[in-house]
């Protein structure tokens, strides 16, 4: 299949961008390989719409990947951010703001009674993951496939996002002794959990979940899947940490915990958190933070880290995220879900439509999907055609069928008619794609 939609000024800056990127962007999901096809370069966003070079608009269904709850350009997130840069961009000292953003978490999320910003996702799992480490005194860590926790060395072993979009088993660079000690066990399989700190007493120290996984598609957890990990974790002295980069701040207030109120020993953030800035953090129990320099041994640090303009996007955006935000975005999430799954279903197209709150994502799949096997065995070429109907109908979908939609409170019914208008041809389209033919 080819895709006859042009353009023109995306693919010249795709070119040059080539010469110069590997692979021609900067995070490999951006690429569109899984779907073929130019990837659309943006110039500006406002509200629930984003524009390529090529002049064309689009609905975002991906808030770049979850950050941009209140949709593009929000006024008074940019009015703090223009106030944050006047004043001066960097300090490599404390400063209020970094003060206030951390008091924002901590309100929200009671399990977090001390928490540490730095800058990535990636950094915040890294950085919790040495810290159980440090705080037990032990090396190994369980992790479950299809979950993705950024790109740490010893957690990308069956990785979702970039990793599984592009089906890479493994990647080269990481050494046998980085993975040595990274158990992973199937998705929502307690018994695999169980029977790991079996094979492995004393020395287990963490266990790292996505609160709710988005990263292999929406694959929530069974109901007791959360509260089997940490009460695992708590019989055999190990520390249950839940990866909230997706999900924090976006699922609810409080983010997944706000939903089903595990309390982990140890949380991170990123995302949402940042209001589009590099912001992340990672935080939980004040007895097992204690252990981070400068207060204890387990070193950590960043120059960046609690930048005074990310800080100042990531408070004015928290700020503005209130019951009335989150319900409008539950809401139009639910309505885009409904959307989805009527025109799939009038079109006779198997498929099975997850969510997470407002966090969703389709399956080509006529079942179930419980965990990364599930997620693999759909039929992803029909995600392709999809998805190819959308964008030259101005709708941006995530180039990949396995990662979730996000919508944002500013999506408004404008927005919404323009996806339901486009879904009809979109999901005709799924219906008549054949293996092979992208
Ligand atoms: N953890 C989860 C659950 C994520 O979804 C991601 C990114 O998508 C990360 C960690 C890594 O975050 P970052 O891309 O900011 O390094």
């Amino acid at each position: 299949m080819s895709y006859s939609y042009e353009a023109p000024v995306s693919q010249s800056l795709f070119d040059r961008a080539s010469q110069v990127t590997p692979g021609g962007v900067n995070s490999p999901v951006r690429a569109f390989r899984a779907v073929g096809g130019t990837p659309r370069f943006m110039v500006s966003g406002t509200g629930p719409y984003l524009t390529d070079a090529d002049g064309r608009e689009y609905v975002d269904l991906v808030c770049s990947w979850g950050p941009m709850i209140l949709g593009h350009a929000h006024p008074e997130v940019i009015a703090a951010v223009q106030d944050a840069v006047a004043r001066g961009t960097s300090f490599g000292t404390p400063g209020e703001g970094e003060v206030a953003l951390a008091e924002e978490i901590v309100a929200r999320v009671a399990p977090v009674e001390q928490v540490r910003l730095v800058s990535s996702g990636t950094e915040a799992t890294m950085s919790a993951i040495r810290l159980a480490r440090g705080y037990t005194g032990r090396s190994k860590v369980i992790k479950f496939a299809g979950c993705y926790h950024g790109h740490v060395d010893a957690l990308l072993a069956a990785a979702g996002s970039g990793v599984a979009t592009l089906g890479l088993p493994d990647t080269p660079g990481v050494t046998g002794a980085q993975a040595g000690d990274t158990i992973v066990l199937p998705y929502n399989d307690l018994e695999a959990v169980q029977e790991a700190f079996h094979r492995h007493p004393g020395e287990i120290a963490c266990v790292i979940t996505e609160a709710s996984p988005g990263n292999m598609g929406v694959v929530p957890p069974r109901p007791g899947f959360n509260q089997g990990l940490k009460d695992a974790c708590a019989k055999n002295g190990a520390l249950y940490i839940s990866d909230e980069v997706m999900t924090g701040f976006r699922t609810s207030k409080a983010g997944w915990y706000g939903v089903d109120g595990v309390a982990p020993d140890l949380m991170t953030f990123g995302k949402v958190m940042g209001g589009g800035f590099p912001a992340a953090a990672f935080g939980g129990r004040a007895d097992v933070m204690a252990h981070l320099a400068p207060a204890g041994p387990v070193y950590q640090a960043g120059t960046l880290s609690g930048n005074p303009v990310a800080t100042a996007a990531g408070l004015a955006q928290l700020r503005l995220l209130d019951d009335a935000a989150y319900a409008r975005v539950d809401a139009v999430s639910r309505e885009i879900q409904g959307l989805v799954t009527d025109a799939l279903t009038k079109e006779g197209v198997a498929h099975r439509l997850q969510n997470a709150s407002n966090m969703f994502s389709v399956f080509f799949a006529d079942r179930e999907v419980r965990d990364y096997e599930d997620a693999k065995r759909q039929e992803s070429f029909r995600f392709t055609a999809f998805f190819h109907s959308m964008l030259a109908q101005g709708v941006y979908l995530p180039p990949s069928a396995f990662e979730s939609w996000f919508v944002s409170a500013a999506h408004d019914e404008r927005a919404v008619e323009r996806v339901a208008a486009a879904l009809p041809a979109a999901a005709r389209a799924a219906a008549e794609a054949t293996e092979g033919a992208a």
